[in-house]
C-alpha cells in the first residue's frame, strides 16, 4: 500500500472511531488501539506535508454533537491536550518550555478518565453547561448537569466566572449500571469514560440523577483572579467545587516524575480511573510567551500511563488441567506489551464466558493486564474479523488422561475427576515447587516434567529424596554436577520454609497465599491445624465455611496425612515460626514436646508460649527431641524420651522457668 492509501485509511478508520466514542460512546477499539494509529497518521503526515489536511482527525478536537441538544458556541475553545507516551517524551516537553521561559513550576494532576465540562455562573449563579463537542461547539447539558451533587448551582460570592473539569463515574456505580444493564438484557457501557459520556447526554435528567456521576474541577478560565494555576485551584475549592486531593505542586519535571511514579502505583487502587498525569506549567504569565498549537495548549502535556487494555490477535485457545482437576480454556496471543510487560497468554476464564462473548480463534481481542492482575481477554473486536475465524468449543476429555470431563449444575468449570491422572499430580507438583509456594530454586516447570516423566519424583515427599538418585541425575542430559549440586541444595534448604509456604503448596481447595498465611499465624503447627474442627476455622476471621471444609476435608484423607508425616520424617518444616520469638530464653531453638496434661494452661497455650519464647512445639518425641515437658498422666511420649535419653521436665519446673525468664 501506498503512503496515500495508508493515511486515507488511517484517516477514515480514525474517523469511524472516533464517531463511536464521541457520539455513540460504544469504542469497538481500545484507546490504546486509537492511540496508535493516531501516532501512525501524525508521523506520516509530518514526513509527507503534501498529504496534510486541514480535517484530518490528526488535528481535530473530540467529535461532532448529537442530536437532540442544544448548541453551545465556547466563550474559549476547549482543546485537547498534547501527549506523552513515556517519562522520556515527558522530559521532552520541559526542555520545550525550558527553551521558551525560566523560573517556574508545574502543577500535577491526575487524568481522570470522563469527559470534559465547562460550567458558566452569571452573578454567582450556574447558568449553562456544556459538552467539548468538537472544541468550538458544544452540547448544553445544564439540566443533567444539576444532577451531580458536587457541582454548586450557586457559589458564594456573585462572580461571573467559568470553570472546566472532568465529569465521570466512580467505579462503583460504574460495575452498579453494568450489572443492571446485563440483567435487563442491554448491552454494558464498555468503560466508566463512556458510561459517563453516555449518562451525561442521556434526554432524561431523572435518568442522569440515577448513574452518580462525580466531577474534579482543573480549570478556572479567569486567569485574573489568581496569579497561578495552583492559587485557582486554591480559590475553585474555596467556592465550595471539588479539586482532586491528589493534585501537587512541583518545583520541577524530576518532583512531576515522581508523582507519576507514585500514582502509577496507586492507580488500581483508587476509586474512579484515570489514564495518566496532566502537567502543567503553573504561573499564568507565562503562558502566552509558551504558546499553544492548534489543538492544545503547549504550557500542559499528559501523560498517559502504559495501556492496560491492549488489542491483539488470538492465535489459538488450549486446554489447561490445574492441580484440582480443573480445565480451564488458555488464550495463546501474538506477544502484546501490556503495562509494562510482554503478554503472550491469557486466561479465558470457561465455556460460558467464551460463548457469551463468542470468542474465536485468530479474532482480533481486547486484553486487559492491570497491576498484577493475571491478563484476561475482555473482548473480541468483530468489526475486523476476516471470516476465517473458528468459533469456541470446550473439549469434553480431559486434555491428559482422557476420561470424560464433568460440569457440576451450578458450576462454572468442568473438571477431571480421574483420581489417578497424571496431569494433576505434575500440575500439584509444579504448584508445590513454584515461587509463590515452595519456592524451590531450580525446580521449575521444565525439569519437575522431566524428573516426573522419568519416575524420579512422583509425590511432594520424592522431591525431599531426589538425592538418592544423585548419580542417575549427573548423567542427565542437560543436568551435569553443578546444576544436581545447586538443584539438591535448594531443595534441603527450602525445608526451613515458614509453614505457610508449605499450607500453599499442599494445594488445598480454597488455600491460597493470604489463607495460608492465616492459618499459619494461628495455629502453632500443621498437627493442631489437622486436628482443628469447623467451628474453631470458622471462628478465625475471613475463613468461611467453604474454606473450612475444604481443610477438613483434606486433612481427613489417609492419604494426605500419610504424606505430612513422611514431610515431617523428611525434616521438613510444620511449624509457624513467629517473627516476634524471643532468642535468649531457655526454650530458644529447642524442639519441645508437651506430653500429659497441665493444670496451669490448656496445652494450646503452652504451645503458644513456647512459641513465642522461640521454642519449636513438636508433637512426637524423636532424637531430634531436645525438651519433653510432663504433664500429669503422661504416657507414652514420656517413656520414649526416658528410652531415648531425652530431658525431661514436669510442669512445676516449666511454670519456673516462665516466670524466672518473665
Ligand atoms: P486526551 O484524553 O488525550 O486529553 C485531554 C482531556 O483530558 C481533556 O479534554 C480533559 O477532558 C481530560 N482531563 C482529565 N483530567 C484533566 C486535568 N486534570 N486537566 C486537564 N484535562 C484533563 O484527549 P481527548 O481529545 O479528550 O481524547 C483523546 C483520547 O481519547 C485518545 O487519546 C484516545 O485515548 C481516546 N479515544 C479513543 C477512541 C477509541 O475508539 N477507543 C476514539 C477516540 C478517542
Amino acid at each position: 500500500m501506498n503512503v496515500k492509501d495508508r493515511i486515507d485509511e488511517l484517516r477514515s478508520m480514525l474517523n469511524r472511531y472516533n464517531h463511536e466514542y464521541y457520539v455513540l460512546d460504544n469504542p469497538s477499539v481500545p484507546d490504546s488501539e486509537y492511540d496508535r494509529l493516531m501516532r501512525e497518521l501524525i508521523l506520516l503526515e509530518q514526513e509527507n506535508p503534501e498529504f496534510m489536511r486541514k480535517d484530518s482527525p490528526s488535528v481535530r478536537v473530540g467529535g461532532e454533537v448529537r442530536d437532540g441538544f442544544v448548541k453551545v458556541r465556547h466563550q474559549v475553545p476547549m482543546l485537547s491536550l498534547g501527549n506523552a507516551y513515556s517519562l522520556e517524551e515527558l522530559e521532552e516537553f520541559d526542555a520545550r518550555v525550558r527553551k521558551e521561559v525560566t523560573d517556574f513550576s508545574y502543577v500535577a494532576e491526575l487524568k481522570i478518565d470522563g469527559l470534559s465540562v465547562s460550567l458558566s455562573y452569571v452573578n454567582g449563579y450556574l447558568e449553562r453547561a456544556a459538552t467539548r463537542g468538537d472544541g468550538f461547539v458544544g452540547e448544553d447539558i445544564t439540566e443533567n448537569v444539576k444532577t451531580i451533587n458536587s457541582i454548586p448551582l450557586k457559589i458564594p460570592e456573585d462572580l461571573s466566572i467559568e470553570v472546566r473539569g472532568e465529569i465521570f463515574m466512580p467505579n462503583k456505580s460504574f460495575e452498579k449500571l453494568n450489572l443492571e444493564k446485563l440483567e435487563n438484557g442491554e448491552e454494558p457501557f464498555k468503560n466508566p469514560r463512556n458510561a459517563a459520556a453516555g449518562s451525561i447526554r442521556q434526554l432524561d435528567p431523572k435518568i442522569v440523577r440515577k448513574r452518580n456521576l462525580d466531577v474534579f474541577i482543573y480549570y478556572l478560565m479567569d486567569r485574573s483572579i489568581a496569579k497561578d494555576h495552583y492559587g485557582s485551584l486554591e480559590l475553585v475549592e474555596k467556592w465550595g467545587f471539588k479539586i482532586n486531593p491528589l493534585t501537587r505542586k512541583c518545583a520541577n519535571i524530576d518532583e512531576v516524575i515522581e508523582f507519576v511514579k507514585e500514582m502509577d502505583d496507586k492507580r488500581n487502587s483508587l476509586p474512579y480511573e484515570i489514564d495518566g498525569i496532566v502537567v502543567k506549567v503553573n504561573e499564568y504569565k507565562l503562558y502566552d510567551r509558551i504558546g499553544y498549537t492548534a489543538k492544545s495548549p503547549k504550557w500542559a502535556i499528559a501523560y498517559k500511563f502504559p495501556a492496560q487494555e491492549v488489542m491483539t490477535r488470538l492465535n489459538d485457545i488450549r486446554f489447561q488441567l490445574g492441580r484440582t482437576g480443573v480445565v480451564k480454556p488458555v488464550a495463546e496471543l501474538e506477544p502484546v506489551m501490556i503495562s509494562g510487560s510482554l503478554v503472550s497468554r491469557a486466561t479465558l476464564h470457561n465455556e460460558d464466558f467464551c460463548l457469551a462473548r463468542d470468542i474465536r480463534i485468530k479474532d482480533q481481542v481486547v486484553v486487559r493486564k492491570a497491576g498484577e492482575i493475571i491478563p484476561e481477554v475482555v473482548r473480541v473486536v468483530p468489526e475486523v474479523r476476516t471470516g476465517k475465524e473458528i468459533p469456541f468449543s470446550m473439549i469434553d476429555k480431559c486434555p491428559i488422561c482422557g476420561q470424560d470431563l464433568s460440569r457440576q449444575v451450578g458450576e462454572a468449570d468442568y473438571y477431571c475427576l480421574n483420581p489417578h491422572c497424571e496431569g494433576k499430580h505434575l500440575e500439584g507438583l509444579i504448584h508445590f515447587a513454584s515461587r509463590d509456594a515452595y519456592n524451590i530454586d531450580g525446580l521449575g516447570e521444565r525439569i519437575l516434567t522431566e524428573l516426573y516423566n522419568d519416575g524420579y519424583i512422583n509425590t511432594l515427599p520424592d522431591i525431599f529424596t531426589l538425592d538418592k538418585y544423585y548419580e542417575d541425575l549427573i548423567q542427565k542430559e542437560g543436568f551435569g554436577n553443578k546444576s544436581v549440586d545447586n538443584l539438591l541444595s535448594a531443595i534441603q534448604s527450602s525445608k526451613t520454609n515458614p509453614l505457610d509456604k508449605l499450607l500453599f503448596g499442599l494445594g488445598i481447595r480454597h488455600v491460597g497465599n493470604k489463607i495460608a498465611k492465616i492459618l499459619s499465624g494461628h495455629f502453632v503447627d500443621i498437627d493442631e491445624l489437622m486436628e482443628a474442627t469447623e467451628e474453631e476455622l470458622i471462628a478465625i476471621d475471613d475463613i468461611g465455611e467453604a474454606i473450612a471444609n475444604s481443610i477438613i476435608r483434606y486433612f481427613k484423607d489417609e492419604k494426605n496425612r500419610q504424606m505430612i508425616a513422611q514431610l515431617k520424617q523428611l525434616g521438613v518444616n510444620t511449624v509457624a515460626k513467629r517473627e516476634n520469638a524471643e532468642t535468649t530464653s531457655y526454650f530458644s531453638g529447642k524442639t519441645i514436646v508437651l506430653t500429659g496434661s497441665l493444670e496451669n494452661m490448656t496445652r494450646n497455650e503452652a504451645k503458644a508460649l513456647i512459641e513465642r519464647k522461640g521454642g519449636n512445639p513438636t508433637s512426637s518425641v524423636s532424637k531430634n527431641t531436645d525438651l519433653v515437658i510432663a504433664g500429669s498422666e503422661a504416657g507414652s511420649k514420656l517413656i520414649k524420651a526416658n528410652e531415648l535419653g531425652v530431658k525431661v521436665i514436669d510442669e512445676r519446673q516449666f511454670m519456673e522457668i516462665i516466670e524466672r525468664e518473665s
